[in-house]
């Protein structure tokens, strides 16, 4: 399969092509067909270094509607480093696209200018589950309208204890919406995070 056959639009191809990534990896081929045609949640068991990135973000950056300000997706992640890594990926991704805007929130920095920079309206948050969780708090972000939720290295979020920010930051999140969880391993816990959170997922490893 080529990048051209899953559909995903122009401005995207082209920034990707610029990029060099000439054919979809394993995973790309799995998840981002199975994300544009497809309303179910989806497991992905998948190690960095996979293209993972890309095989979440270009659908989301796809189906993402940049005539609009508010948020329309998520992404969750353990850690600033991989949090500023999304990001500089949305942002290569989404040169062409007009419009287009990701807000990375982590913790440790500035707070005040991740606030000026969610009021100035954009369409995607990347952040780690404490800062985010303490900017809904703060109300400066807004999750409810979400429709596309990802999380990122879940197994490891867990490790890091972060599952009660990720309950809370969930909650506050709308029942419908489609949710994307990559793990690199599936121990009980991301198990019960499943079940609690995701509905009738699909199952995908590479
Ligand atoms: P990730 O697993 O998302 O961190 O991606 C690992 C690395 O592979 C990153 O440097 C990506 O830019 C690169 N990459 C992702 N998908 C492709 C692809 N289809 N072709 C070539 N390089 C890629």
């Amino acid at each position: 399969m080529t990048f051209e056959q899953t559909g995903i639009k122009p401005e995207l191809l082209s920034a990707i092509s610029e990029m060099g990534f000439e054919q979809p990896t394993p995973i790309q081929e799995k998840t981002i067909p199975h994300l544009l045609n497809n309303k179910n949640d989806l497991i992905a068991l998948a190690q960095t270094g996979t293209g993972k990135t890309a095989a979440f973000g270009l659908p989301i950056l796809h189906n993402c509607d940049v005539n609009k300000k508010d948020i329309q997706s998520l992404i969750l992640c353990p850690t600033r480093e991989l949090c500023l890594q999304i990001s500089r990926d949305l942002d290569a991704f989404s040169k062409n696209l007009k419009g287009f805007k990701n807000i990375a929130v982590y913790g440790g920095a500035d707070i005040g200018k991740q606030i000026r920079e969610l009021r100035s309206g954009g369409q995607v948050v990347v952040g780690t589950p404490g800062r985010v969780h303490d900017l809904i708090r703060r109300k400066v972000l807004n999750v409810s309208q979400i429709r596309w939720m990802v999380l990122d290295e879940a197994d490891e979020m867990l490790n890091m204890g972060f599952k009660e920010e990720l309950d809370a930051i969930l909650a506050e999140t709308p029942a419908i919406k489609q949710t994307l969880l990559f793990s690199a391993t599936m121990p009980r816990e991301i198990a019960n995070l499943t079940k609690k959170y995701l509905h009738s997922p699909e199952e995908i490893s590479v």
